[in-house]
């Protein structure tokens, strides 16, 4: 494998196998399933907590060397922080506060039934992440508009865009919690489920875009999974040692892989003035009394 650890030309590293160990966690079959499990382990790995903290500060100190993003090389100089969703030191903290004000609206609003969506459409072999990601927004804006969410009684979305890199090329895909003020029987979430399912691989064939049946998950989340569901929409964050693919690609650059290094610098590019988290109605973060002053409620 080569070594990118050349600070004097971080731009060229020579070109190497993708490493096996990302290879292995980019290539599972069951990629829903994976990082469901990877979310739900109630195991830590093994190392000690002097080595985890070690191999964060390398996936720092690699990214201060070789992000594309100025913010994030950038990022603590001078005490500022980049707040990027890509940068290793503040994407945790976005993610929890992302988390915690979810959870907050959650809370502070009736919520009957809730339901996570994950819905995907096809990669296009060759395609850019910016496109597919594109592509992936557009069905989401066809299907959902006019308010159609909302003339079938739903009060609040929130959406993540996470993205994976498999071998089939880049694979962004959507996590959506959906909210009811009521509760729906389970006949009636069934058939709002399918109906929505339908929508999307019908917009999605409109756009020139294969939306597979198989590929739209949707479940129904259960009052005591509620928390469980909010951090799982919540995960994205670029952690060493985790599974998912921002953070397996930048720990393989840690290990000196050039290939990956080009798959973040797609990732970087590709992502870039995207929004990966927003949130609508009841699940829009609730304004405290101080947050209203500041922005100019008297
Ligand atoms: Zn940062």
């Amino acid at each position: 494998m080569a070594t990118l650890a050349d600070p004097a030309h971080p731009r060229t590293p020579r070109r190497v196998a993708f490493s096996r160990a990302a290879r292995l966690n980019h290539e599972r079959a069951d990629r829903a399933a994976a990082s469901l499990v990877a979310t739900l382990s109630i195991y830590q790995d093994g190392l000690s907590r002097g080595a985890r903290y070690k191999a964060q500060y390398e996936l720092n100190e690699v990214q201060r060397l070789y992000s594309l993003r100025q913010g994030i090389r950038r990022c603590r100089q001078g005490g500022r922080r980049c707040e990027s969703a890509l940068c290793a030191v503040c994407s945790t903290a976005r993610a929890s506060q992302n988390r915690r004000s979810l959870l907050d609206s959650l809370t502070t609003a009736q919520h009957g039934t809730v339901l996570l969506w994950t819905p995907t459409i096809a990669e296009a072999p060759g395609e850019s992440l910016r496109s597919h990601w594109s592509a992936l927004v557009q069905v989401f804006q066809t299907t959902t508009a006019g308010g159609w969410l909302k003339r079938r009684g739903v009060s609040g979305t929130a959406r993540a865009i996470e993205v994976e890199h498999t071998a089939a090329g880049w694979h962004p895909h959507g996590h959506l919690l959906i909210c009811f003020p009521k509760r729906l029987s389970r006949d009636a979430a069934r058939e709002f489920a399918l109906t929505l399912r339908d929508r999307w691989i019908v917009k999605a064939a409109e756009l020139d875009r294969h939306a597979s049946p198989q590929g739209q998950h949707i479940a129904l989340i259960g009052a005591s999974d509620l928390h469980r569901a909010a951090r799982y929409v919540t995960k994205s964050r670029i952690r060493a040692n985790a599974s998912d693919t921002p953070s397996a690609l930048w720990s393989s650059v840690r290990d000196g892989d050039a290939d990956a290094l080009s798959l973040v610098h797609e990732l970087e590019a590709g992502s870039f003035r995207r929004r990966a988290w927003t949130t609508t109605g009841t699940c829009r973060p609730v304004l405290d009394l101080d947050d209203l002053l500041a922005s100019g409620a008297s």
